[in-house]
C-alpha cells in the first residue's frame, strides 16, 4: 500500500511507509475522523510530537511560491503573507503542513541530504507545475541528486469525481501537451486526473518511476475518511505534515 490507515486515540490519518521507513522522516495525512479547524492544530503537534510553535502552515493560494524555511519566525512575518503554496526545509524537528480540501498534497524526501519539502496542487498548482518548481529548487539550493528524491502524491478528487470546464482543458493541452493523457471525457464533460498529471510533471523533472508513490485515494468518493469540498462546500480541510526527524 502507498499510503496506510493509522489511528491514534479518536484520530485517523494516513501515512507513506515508503517516506517513514526511512527512520529521518515522518509523514502524516490527516481523516475527517478526529480532526477539524479547531483542533488541527493541536493534533498535528500531538502526532508529530512537537510544539504547536514548531509547525509551519503554508498560505494558500493557489500559485507556486515555494518557501525555503530557514527560520519560523523569519517566515511567518516575511515570507507567508506574500501566499504561500509549498515549503521545503532542511531544518530538523519543524513540521512543514499544507491544508487540502481536494486539492493534492505532494511529499518531497531526499534520503541523502535529508531535505523535505510539501506542496499543495489543485489545477492551478499542476498546471503550473509546482511540483517540478520543488524538485528544481532542492536541485539548486540544496545540491540535491535526481536519485535519491522520493515523492509521494496524496488523496484528493479524483479522476472519478473532478469534472473540469473545457477552458481548464485547454489550459492544460496548450502548456503541457503531454498532459492530454490526463484528461477522459463523460458525457459529454472533462474529467481531469490530478494525480496522474502530477505524477507525469514530477517525472519529467527527472524523478525515477519506482520512487513516486500515489495514494490514489478519491477524497470525494471516501466521503466518510475525507473531507471534501467539491462534494459538500464544507469549510473543514485536511492537513498534510512532514517531519525531519532530529
Ligand atoms: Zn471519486
Amino acid at each position: 500500500m502507498d499510503f496506510i490507515e493509522k489511528s491514534y486515540k479518536e484520530m485517523i490519518y494516513y501515512e507513506i511507509p515508503f517516506f517513514n521507513e526511512n527512520k529521518n522522516v515522518k509523514t502524516i495525512f490527516t481523516s475527517r475522523i478526529g480532526f477539524n479547524k479547531g483542533n488541527i492544530l493541536n493534533n498535528l503537534a500531538l502526532l508529530f510530537d512537537e510544539p504547536e510553535n514548531k509547525i509551519v502552515f503554508s498560505n494558500q493560494v493557489h500559485g507556486n511560491n515555494i518557501s525555503i524555511i530557514k527560520d519560523i519566525n523569519f517566515y511567518n512575518e516575511t515570507e507567508k503573507p506574500k501566499g504561500v503554496d509549498g515549503l521545503l526545509t532542511d531544518k530538523k524537528n519543524i513540521v512543514l503542513v499544507t491544508v487540502h480540501g481536494d486539492c493534492v498534497p505532494l511529499f518531497f524526501f531526499d534520503k541523502k541530504r535529508k531535505i523535505i519539502g510539501l506542496a499543495h496542487a489543485g489545477w492551478r498548482g499542476t498546471l503550473s507545475d509546482i511540483g517540478g518548481k520543488m524538485i528544481n529548487l532542492m536541485k539548486r539550493e540544496f545540491g540535491s541528486e535526481l536519485s535519491d528524491i522520493i515523492v509521494g502524491i496524496g488523496p484528493s478528487i479524483g479522476p472519478c469525481c473532478y469534472e473540469v470546464g473545457e477552458e481548464i482543458y485547454e489550459s492544460f493541452v496548450g502548456k503541457h501537451l503531454f498532459l492530454i493523457e490526463c484528461f477522459e471525457k463523460k458525457e459529454g464533460k472533462y474529467h481531469l486526473n490530478l494525480w496522474r498529471s502530477n505524477e507525469l510533471l514530477i517525472l519529467r523533472a527527472g524523478i525515477l518511476k519506482q520512487n513516486i508513490v500515489n495514494s490514489c485515494l478519491c477524497t470525494s468518493c471516501h466521503n466518510d475518511r475525507f473531507y471534501s469540498y467539491r462534494k459538500e462546500r464544507t469549510m473543514e480541510r485536511m492537513a498534510a505534515g512532514i517531519k525531519l526527524m532530529g
